[in-house]
């Protein structure tokens, strides 16, 4: 197994192209032809973590948080980051980072949080909008099929937790063959009437030239006619946070309790509010300061994030309160969804979580 493997698995399940503008995830640090020894999952590739790595005999960090953010200009060790990326080089130890594309995909840190505080009807607290579009092609009736099957296998037609999905209606369509055309039907100068369907299917934008081609592939004709619209609508499945239910209501300071005990926060931070019974939560790994108001809207009891400024805190208002549980503490379960991908898909191969507590925060 090579490293491309390991990085063609892991961007399948969250795609480089969801992470947001100001990120760096994705191979890091080395090659993706180096055959893999072994993989060390963690939240932070660290200087120790690297020599960890080294310790363990594996050769390919998985991190959470990118090590490299901006760019290097020099590489002296003046740095914690620059000491690791040195240390990483000097030991032929690869480091690829899984971040907000994880955050952003319905099954990833936000649905590992969700999952150890057992909420249940879990969606995507803020769904990204205009990253879809629709595609309508004019298919004759004798290639429906080809053309449905070759679309859907592109990756057109998914909605949510469905997949094969289309609108279909038949039509007449009409065209006149030039001289120089070879026509799949018909004759030069003459007037073709067919029976045909107008089909379409939701497409995300990153996948529309592939949907292109695998259409235009399976379609008959010399000249395929097809239009494709940008569409402002959310993607359900992509998105910042989650909100969800807890199956019963539960008392607030019980339930932050539970969350300080589950997450091991040495400290929660919060707000008071009209809250007493909490039902409806939401959720945000780390740095979720930008979707207060998001979890407002949304009727949340509680909103679960980290980072939260002092004036940030204000904004919840009366409806909700705040809670910051700790940044490395909101996502520390990430290792064991990293961990349990990559030994579900690799069984055979070596795959370990950090041992070291790379949280840079100490409580008194
Ligand atoms: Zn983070």
């Amino acid at each position: 197994m090579r490293i491309k493997d390991v990085v063609a698995f892991l961007e399948e399940k969250a795609p480089v192209w969801l992470q947001e503008n100001y990120d760096n995830a994705g191979l890091i640090v080395g090659q993706t032809a180096t055959e893999v020894t072994g993989i060390l999952v963690c939240l932070d590739s660290t200087e120790e973590v690297i020599r960890e790595a080294v310790s363990l005999g594996c050769n390919l960090v998985v991190a959470h948080h990118p090590i490299v953010f901006s760019g290097l200009k020099r590489l002296t060790g003046r740095t914690y980051v620059e000491r690791t990326v040195i240390t990483a080089i000097q030991h032929n130890v690869a480091i690829y980072a899984i971040h907000t594309n994880l955050d952003n995909v319905a099954h990833g840190v936000n649905r590992e949080i969700c999952q150890r505080l057992g909420l249940l009807r879990t969606r995507t607290l803020r769904p990204k909008e205009e990253l879809l579009c629709k595609v309508h092609v004019y298919v004759p009736a004798t290639h429906l099929e080809e053309v449905n099957t070759a679309a859907f296998k592109a990756g057109a037609g998914r909605i949510g937790l469905y997949d094969e999905c289309s609108f279909q209606v038949e039509g007449t369509g009409t065209y006149r063959p030039t001289e120089a055309s070879q026509p799949y039907s018909g004759a030069a100068g003459i007037r073709s009437i067919e029976r045909e369907y107008k089909v379409e299917y939701l497409v995300p934008l990153h996948v529309r030239h592939e949907v292109l081609a695998a259409i235009r592939n399976a379609h008959p004709y010399e000249e395929m006619a097809y239009d494709f619209e940008p569409l402002l609508n959310e993607w359900q499945t992509v998105g910042s946070g989650m909100i969800g239910e807890l199956p019963e209501p539960e008392e607030l300071l019980t339930f932050l309790q539970r969350v300080k005990t589950t997450f091991g926060s040495g400290a929660i931070r919060y707000t008071r509010s009209q809250i007493k019974q909490v039902k409806t939560v939401a959720v945000c790994g780390g740095s979720g300061s930008f979707l207060i108001k998001n979890a407002v809207a949304e009727g949340a009891h509680v909103y679960i994030t980290a980072d939260v400024k002092y004036h940030e805190f204000f904004d919840a208002g009366e409806s909700m309160t705040l809670a910051d549980i700790g940044h490395f503490e909101s996502e520390r379960y990430t290792i064991d969804l990293l961990s349990d991908w990559l030994a579900e898909k690799f069984p055979t191969f070596a795959i370990r979580k950090s041992g070291i507590v790379t949280n840079p925060i100490n409580y008194l």
